[in-house]
């Protein structure tokens, strides 16, 4: 876990930013122009050329931007893009980071993995030099959140919890967070308490980010590889997959998708090239409790554009 995490509302105002940090940011300048002054920070750098799955082209990039500037941290101010930059850069780099989610559910402020694509595809890496510094979780504009991020990053937070829950690097300790921040993500959905999103995809990021995903995230990727957005593509993807492992999350974790009115998906590409994408991804695949052929995955793909899963 970061050293220092600090949660829950003014959490983002309260803290003590160091000066000439810079921040880095997904996000539009209408967004995150309301964080900074709600931050109060002063005297920083900002890069807001930062778009979603970054390549490690724009690392190196922002890398050589700021060489020689004294930056004394990172700050990563957004979504998940945002805070793999920066964890990708504290690495090469040595200086501190400091990650603000601002849309709560990839819980990467909590965790030692990035995501970071190289010939246009998403590589998932995981270093201890990855791990923040500080994490910082403030729901202070969680109620301006369009419905669709907001289904996006709930979606991606369950699906952690619950693979998390089931994968073979699973302990008592990562287990007892992923349930908990699953029950919290559940009630938070099926009952309209969308507050609770924040806490719960934050304690989904200390149980998975201690076990790992599994093989829901590893078919998902091939669907955000064609531009579908990580969550959306998790709510089949991490359904089908649940039901492949039999696991005891499978029907509360498809309940939820229908009460977030997911629609089925769709894929250019062949099953079977996309098969052949997704068997390489080890990572995942053998952190999945059953083991998976490359059948099992031309099936689960099946099922997932040809039936649908959701119904
Ligand atoms: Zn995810």
């Amino acid at each position: 876990m970061p050293r220092k995490i600090a949660y829950g509302a003014n959490a983002a105002s309260e803290f003590q930013y160091p000066e000439n940090s810079l921040v880095i940011t997904t996000t539009t300048p209408d967004i995150y122009e309301k964080w900074l002054n709600y931050m109060g920070i002063k005297k920083y750098e900002i890069y807001d050329k930062v778009t979603p799955d970054p390549a490690i082209e724009t690392i190196e990039e922002i890398k050589r931007k700021y060489e020689g500037k004294q930056i004394s941290a990172y700050i990563g101010l957004g979504g998940g893009s945002s805070m793999d930059v920066c964890k990708y850069l504290g690495k090469l780099t040595g200086i501190p980071k400091i990650l603000i989610p601002t849309t709560f559910g990839t819980g990467a402020e909590m965790t030692t993995y990035a995501v970071v694509s190289f010939d246009h595809k998403k590589k998932l890496l995981q270093d201890e030099a990855f791990l923040a510094d500080a994490a910082i979780v403030d729901p202070y504009f969680l109620p301006g959140t369009p419905f669709n991020i907001m289904r996006n990053s709930a979606c991606d937070a369950l699906a952690q919890a619950s693979e998390g829950y089931d994968s073979k690097l699973g302990n008592p300790f990562t287990k007892l967070f992923c349930k908990e921040a699953f029950d919290i993500l559940d009630n938070a959905i099926m009952n309209d308490k969308h507050d609770l999103l924040p806490y719960g995809a934050m304690l989904s990021g200390i149980g998975f980010g201690n076990s790992s995903t599994t093989l829901g995230h590893a078919l998902s990727y091939v669907f955000s590889n064609e531009g579908v957005p990580h969550g959306y593509s998790l709510s089949s993807c991490t359904t089908v997959a649940h039901k492949f492992n039999k696991s005891a999350y499978y029907e509360r974790f498809k309940k939820t998708c229908q009460k977030l009115k997911f629609e089925r998906l769709t894929l250019k590409q062949s099953l079977d090239e996309a098969a052949d994408v997704i068997m390489p991804d080890r990572g995942h695949l053998d952190n999945n409790p059953i083991e998976v052929t490359k059948q099992d995955i031309v099936n689960c793909l099946d099922e997932i554009v040809n039936k649908n899963p959701l119904q």
